[in-house]
């Protein structure tokens, strides 16, 4: 927890029980989890704890550039993992595979000064799911 409540005040985050618990969760579960798995997991042990304060805190997170929002259209997902890569969405499992490889960026455009993000998302079947049919 120490580790954790270093790394939330060098990005200025006060380090709040529920947010290094927020935090701790995403190091640990590196699956992408919805706000509700992590509802799910952390309500037992912090009965407090609401979807609107998991929701706000990822968005603490994610404008402190601590963790990456991922938009799937129907839901959002959270990354941690801030190096550049790609993912690979399983549409019969949900499974979010990460890919090793950058996103495309910087587009050449006359209008565009400055592109902060890319995401690329690809869809398909996963291994598992196509050998489970
Ligand atoms: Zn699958
Ligand atoms: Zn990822």
């Amino acid at each position: 927890m120490e580790r954790i409540q270093t790394l939330l005040r060098n990005h200025d985050i006060r380090p709040s029980y529920t947010r290094m618990a927020i935090y701790r969760y995403l190091d640990e579960h590196r699956e992408h989890p919805t706000v509700e798995a992590i509802y799910d997991a952390l309500s037992a042990t912090l009965p407090t704890l609401s979807k609107t304060t998991i929701y706000n805190t990822l968005n603490l997170f994610v404008r402190h550039h601590l963790v990456k929002e991922i938009d799937l259209q129907d839901h959002k997902r959270y990354d941690i993992v801030r190096t550049p890569h790609a993912h690979f969405k399983c549409d019969v499992c949900d499974t979010l595979y990460d890919i090793d490889i950058t996103p495309p960026i910087a587009p050449k455009h006359a209008d565009i000064s400055d592109v902060r993000d890319a995401q690329l998302v690809y869809h398909g079947t996963c291994k598992r799911c196509r050998q489970a049919v």
